[in-house]
């Protein structure tokens, strides 16, 4: 029996945090949580090819604040198993011999649960085809429904004290790579597959919405891996305006005056509609979407040029579509960092993340940690982290 924070289902508080929203941050973190710490068996490895974990630090993503804000899309409660312990930002000590990978070694995980985790034999069609992020069995095999660990009632996850993954989601971790650098690199990962999703053209102009931490390694990732050339970053707070700048973006503005910036760099044509936000004619080829909001993917779909491409990098929220109509905007989703955990632990390690682990917090004082992350902007944060530890 270890501690672990588990998200349970109560329809009532549900409710609750979805009326009251991100508004008010003190309710999501206080009564309205549906996160409670418990004592719990510890997970057990289900099948061959298993091992069991003791995580060391599990960071906080913004996914996870969407869903404990009840928040989330109505389309997960199908792709999730209840009560489960988020933590899909991971490292851990690995506690079992499991193929090639020894009892003692640290391991970060990525948080997939496709066919080759579950047993599931023949492969789906993307698994085959070594595309596992986009595997059509999330729901079947040796574990229970959950799209990643993190959201599945039988693995456990990296905001408790143990869990179990399997060795294809295990990543040694190079032994002079430190805790908070190692947890940076599954979310830099999935910055690095939004980007190659965005297929950036030579010179493109990009605008990156949002300055939080997919913003930021969004930054990281263009600069290592495309050839654009105006990186224009909106960024809500100072302290984030300034490590975008860091990161390469040549334009930081707030969000009030992106539209604008956006106009002057690229000469388009702004129009003022009548009960809602200004939009472009001409804008920018590429933007994506890093917060998970309505008015960042707005302001995303309202300064793209025609035919240009916005890139869903956060969870996306309810936006006007008007414009990917009218403008034939390609809306591109990019869900996991499946296929770049290699290219990820470089770039984490060259571009020094673990320096944005702002805080970290041991479990019990969980609601202190929920609260600061979901004000993390304002107070010059980028990453929270859970220490799981049990001393
Ligand atoms: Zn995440
Ligand atoms: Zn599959």
């Amino acid at each position: 029996m270890t501690v672990a924070l588990e998200l349970y289902r109560s329809v009532p508080k549900y409710l609750a945090a979805r009326a009251i929203g991100p508004r008010l941050p003190g309710m999501i973190a206080g009564p309205v949580a549906s996160l409670r710490l418990v004592t719990r068996e510890d997970p057990e490895t289900p099948a061959g090819g298993w091992a069991r974990l003791a995580p060391r630090l599990s960071g906080i993503c913004g996914s996870d604040l969407t869903t404990i804000s009840g928040q989330s899309s109505f389309y997960f409660t199908a792709l999730v198993s209840m009560p489960f312990v988020p933590g899909h930002e991971v490292v851990a000590d690995l506690l079992d011999h499991v193929d090639g990978l020894k009892a003692g070694q640290r391991v970060i995980i990525d948080p997939v649960l496709s066919c080759a985790a579950r047993g599931v034999e023949p492969p789906c069609e993307p698994c085959a085809a070594g595309m596992h992020g986009l595997c059509e069995r999330v729901t079947g095999g040796h574990v229970s429904a959950g799209l990643q660990t993190g959201y599945c009632a039988d693995t456990g996850g990296g905001w408790g004290a143990r869990m179990v993954a399997h060795r294809e989601q295990l990543h040694p971790v190079p032994e002079d790579m430190d805790d908070q650098t190692a947890i940076m690199v599954e979310p830099m990962a999935c910055a690095l597959h939004a980007v190659r999703r965005a297929k950036v053209p030579g010179d493109a102009t990009v605008l990156v919405v949002g300055a939080g931490t997919v913003g930021l390694l969004t930054l990281i990732a263009l600069k290592a891996e495309t050839e654009a050339g105006q990186i224009i970053c909106v960024a809500k707070h100072a302290r984030q305006a300034e490590l975008a700048r860091r990161f390469g973006a040549t334009d930081v503005v707030s969000p009030s005056d992106a539209v604008g910036a956006v106009r002057r760099t690229t000469r388009a044509f702004r129009l003022h509609p009548e009960r809602s936000s200004p939009f472009l004619l001409g804008g920018v080829d590429v933007a994506f979407e890093c917060v998970g909001s309505k008015d960042s993917l707005d302001l995303a779909l309202r300064a793209t040029r025609a035919q240009g491409r916005v890139v869903l990098s956060g969870m996306p929220a309810r936006a006007d579509l008007t414009p990917a109509w009218f403008r034939e905007l390609e809306v591109v989703g990019a869900y996991s960092g499946a296929g770049a955990f290699t290219d990820a632990m470089e770039l984490a390690r060259s571009a020094e993340l673990g320096a944005l682990v702002g805080a970290t917090y041991p479990l019990d004082r969980w609601r202190e940690a929920i609260d600061h992350a979901l004000s993390a902007g304002k107070l010059g944060t980028t990453k929270v982290a859970f220490d799981p530890r049990e001393n």
